[in-house]
């Protein structure tokens, strides 16, 4: 391979060459350079077999944000304390549509997770053919044992500056791990009072003003959709396999959820302290307790032996040494690492398809590729929320109202067009590579739209 270093470095390939400038730029930015490792490693020889690409600067144009904001956020907790947390919005690119990407809310936030999780956000928009370009924000706020009110006012300081960098054409946040209904709720009632107008700056909204059936469900649908997808493309489906499921927030709940209508098991969920394990499998009503538990009462998954007492606790532990046919990480990212691809590998795990953003080490992706497991990256498999956010916002600008049935179908459709353009783009030697057929598939249409462009 040609040899592009820096004299003042050694001879490397063009990947090693790339990365090694993109963590100059970016000291300690591991999780941002773990995305981009995992994106250069399908794209670059792409990019070298087309020289219009390498000749654009094209990676290195993508792995630089258009624009970081980042900002004080300053509010009184119930006690009349003086609080400062700090946000930021990281606008990555919006060559195929406005910006968009959820908020998180989470103590351990920084600038690293937000640029991984916005250039990720990128290509995963890209590939569900809506018209949307790619962000992400948040603060390092914590909204664990903070009252409503307290939640409220942290929410209407922060879109105090946020809503100066937003809008309808312009970037569309959303939610993620700490911003739920609730928070979207309080920002949008910010919005709209600053602005004076009504339109759909936020996606993930209660129905009643503007929010779409389904969003809330769409990416834990969506991950087991784009599952089924792939089982079908081998003769097999989801019905009848076991499956563990990690978290137990927006995603995972809906994740369990899809899986048993399609006749899937699902015998664990976690949370940061630990996992459940339920060998009967965690049926309707069970998630029902889990959903209210953690979304209402904001109490522990340990809490669901106490309930149902045939079940074990696992303090401390990440459920993947519970055997499955079908493991869905969807909890937070690096939560899955290779030792533990390895248990899931032996125990006879047959598909991965990961609901949370990144949750599989980079290590563990190659084993699950090398030993031929069906692996669906984050970017496809859950792609399913930002589509039906981008279908709230068509909702929004033709001010109207599809129904469930609708948006189900719209989501269905989408998912199945991703494992398309995953394939078309993926297949080597008859196995399916979803990372190198989604990093592709998304990079193309950025890329392109950014060459017509010109130099900007
Ligand atoms: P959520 O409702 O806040 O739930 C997050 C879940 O993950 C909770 O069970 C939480 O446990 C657990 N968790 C958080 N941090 C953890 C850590 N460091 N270690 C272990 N467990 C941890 O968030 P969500 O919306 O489901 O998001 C989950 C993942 O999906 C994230 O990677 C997010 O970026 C991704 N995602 C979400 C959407 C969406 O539409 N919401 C769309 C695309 C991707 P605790 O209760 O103990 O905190």
């Amino acid at each position: 391979m040609k040899v592009t270093a820096p004299p003042w470095i050694e001879p490397c390939s063009e990947l090693e060459c790339f990365m090694r400038g993109l963590e100059r730029r970016n000291p300690g930015q591991t999780e941002f350079h773990q995305a981009v490792r995992e994106f250069a490693e399908s794209v670059m020889p792409y990019v070298l077999e087309n020289p219009k690409y390498e000749k654009a600067q094209i990676l290195e144009r993508m792995t630089e944000p258009d624009r970081v904001i980042i900002f004080r956020v300053t509010w009184e907790d119930d006690e009349g304390n003086v609080r400062v947390n700090r946000a930021w919005r990281v606008q990555f690119n919006n060559s195929i549509g406005p910006y968009k990407g959820g908020l998180r809310f989470h103590p351990e936030v920084t600038l690293d997770t937000l640029k991984f999780l916005g250039f990720e956000q990128t290509f995963k928009n890209s590939l569900t053919g809506l018209p949307m370009g790619g962000a992400k924000g948040g603060a390092n706020f914590n909204p664990k044992g903070k009252s409503d009110r307290e939640v409220m006012r942290f929410c209407q300081s922060l879109m105090t500056e946020l809503n100066r960098h937003i809008g309808e054409d312009t970037d569309v946040p959303a939610g993620d791990i700490g911003v739920g209904s609730r928070e979207i709720s309080f920002l949008f009632g910010q919005y709209k009072r600053l602005q004076n107008r009504f339109v759909g700056a936020l996606t993930g909204k209660g129905i009643a003003f503007g929010g779409s059936l389904i969003r809330t469900e769409a990416t834990g649908y969506g991950c087991v959709y784009f599952c089924e997808n792939m089982l079908n493309h081998v003769g097999d489906s989801v019905q009848g396999k076991t499956c563990v499921v990690s978290g137990s927030g927006n995603v995972a709940t809906y994740a369990v959820e899809k899986a048993t209508q399609l006749g899937a098991k699902a015998v664990a969920m976690s949370d940061s302290s630990g996992f459940i394990h339920d060998p009967d499998g965690i049926d309707a009503e069970k998630l029902a307790f889990i959903q209210e538990l953690k979304q209402v009462k904001r109490g522990r998954i340990s809490e669901y032996v106490v309930q149902f007492p045939h079940a074990t606790y696992h303090s401390g532990e990440r459920p993947w040494t519970i055997p499955c046919d079908l493991a869905f990480p969807c909890a937070t990212q690096n939560e899955l690492n290779l030792s533990e691809a390895n248990v899931l590998m032996r125990n006879g795990v047959k598909a991965v398809s990961e609901g949370a953003n990144m949750p599989t080490e980079l290590d563990a992706v190659h084993a699950f590729l090398q030993a031929k497991v069906m692996f669906a990256p984050a970017k496809a498999a859950n792609a399913g929320g930002v589509a039906v956010s981008g279908l709230e916002q068509s909702q929004n600008s033709l001010r109207m109202a599809w129904s469930r049935e609708e948006v189900d179908k719209r989501l269905q459709g989408i998912m199945h067009d991703i494992h398309s353009k995953c394939v078309q783009h993926g297949v080597e030697n008859g196995f399916v590579n979803y990372v190198k057929g989604a990093n592709l598939a998304g990079f193309i249409k950025v890329a392109d739209a950014m060459c017509a462009y010109g130099i900007v």
